[in-house]
């Protein structure tokens, strides 16, 4: 990191360690996780995906029905209640595909606070509903044209304005990656998800699961999912990243090399250089070259499996959740069904696998009917 962020890091893992037991704070961050974003999330017993897959018992931890549509709000939410309580009063995020910087927008404006989001010109391009969505929740994009124009010249620039605006400013990173305290935080406001699945599976099954499958971009939906079990041995955890087309992959978890990007040590995609390449997977969410650091922790202990979904395995476990329970997902989580209908064929009828659908499918319509012309 640049040594200009040094205190504003400081600062934020202060502030964080100072409200993450406060009864107050997690009394609003509660009240909006329920009255505004719709949680507890479902935990969701999918039976006609269990016939198809004709094996153990598929539930389904259903993010995408939290306000936005996706996990991302859990996220979001935390950290822009944790900056207005450091007295922060504008929020700047960057974004790839669009998705991170909606759902800091929209934690922006229910709070009142400032909203400025950096995007590369050529994603902003390729994404101009969300741009449209963001201006409509009162956000001011910034169009990045340095560089590749793409999400690491964006996260460039909004490095460079927290270093100039770090009084004010609160910069609100999207998964578990970034420096400490990022990962810790990112994690501990996702794990939301993982709480909810224990709760609700011991009240429909009175046990915890045997298996449980979400996907790897960044990894907070996986985190998050994966926190509240991993002192649970006999709860076997799998996390998917994206296989892409043949052309090139995003799995930095089962391809990456050790590496220091964006302030973290963790598994990168890089050439021999040290330059990081270039992802290529048809979910956008899961189009980044690095993940976060504690996921190449449980990797290296064992805790956690890693594996790949490809694109086309991914499109297949879209139309299948599509077809079967009349739920589009989005193609991220894609890859976390297609992955827990092979692990499920495997497994007794008393079996119980979870998977994580981290967000719903409404963004990704156009990208799968050009797979199907
Ligand atoms: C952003 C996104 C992801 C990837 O992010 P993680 O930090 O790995 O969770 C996965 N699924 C959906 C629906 C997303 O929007």
């Amino acid at each position: 990191m640049p040594e200009i962020l040094y205190p504003a890091l400081k600062d934020l893992e202060d502030a964080y360690d100072r409200y993450r037991d406060d009864p107050d704070f997690s009394e609003e961050l509660h009240a909006y996780n329920r009255g505004y974003g719709g949680r507890p999330s479902s935990l969701y017993y999918a039976r006609r995906l269990t016939e198809r897959a004709g094996g153990g018992k598929i539930y389904l931890k259903r993010e995408d029905l939290v306000h936005g549509g996706a996990h991302k709000f859990n996220n979001v939410m935390g950290q822009a209640l944790l900056a207005k309580r450091m007295g922060k009063e504008r929020l700047i995020c960057e974004t790839g595909a669009g998705q991170h910087g909606v759902a800091t927008s929209l934690a922006g404006a229910v709070l009142g606070l400032k909203t400025e989001v950096y995007m590369g010109s050529v994603d902003a391009e390729r994404q101009r509903p969300n741009l449209f969505r963001m201006e409509l929740m009162g956000a001011e994009v910034h169009e990045v044209d340095t560089g590749s124009k793409t999400l690491k010249d964006a996260i460039n620039e909004a490095l460079r304005d927290w270093s100039a605006n770090v009084n004010n400013t609160h910069y609100l990173v999207g998964s578990v990656v970034g420096p400490h305290p990022y990962p810790m935080i990112v994690r501990d406001f996702q794990r939301v998800i993982g709480d909810e699945l224990k709760s609700q599976m011991m009240k429909k099954e009175g046990r915890l699961p045997d298996h449980i499958v979400a996907c790897v971009g960044g990894g907070s939906n996986a985190m998050g999912t994966f926190y509240p079990f991993v002192d649970y041995d006999e709860v076997r955890l799998t996390g998917v990243e994206a296989g892409g087309s043949g052309k090139g992959d995003a799995a930095s978890l089962t391809e990456g090399t050790e590496g220091v990007l964006h302030g973290a040590k963790s598994l990168l995609l890089q050439d021999e250089g040290g330059q990081i390449t270039e992802t290529d997977s048809i979910a956008a969410g899961l189009d980044y070259p690095g993940v976060g650091p504690e996921h190449a922790l449980y990797r290296e202990t064992g805790r956690v499996q890693y594996t790949t979904a490809s694109d086309q395995e991914a499109l297949e476990g879209f139309h299948l959740l599509s077809e079967t329970e009349g739920i589009i997902p989005a193609l991220e989580p894609s890859h976390a069904i297609f992955t827990g209908m092979e692990i499920a064929a495997e497994m007794e009828p008393e079996d119980i696998l979870v998977i994580t659908l981290s967000g719903r499918g409404d963004k990704d319509l156009e990208t799968v009917r050009e797979t199907l012309t």
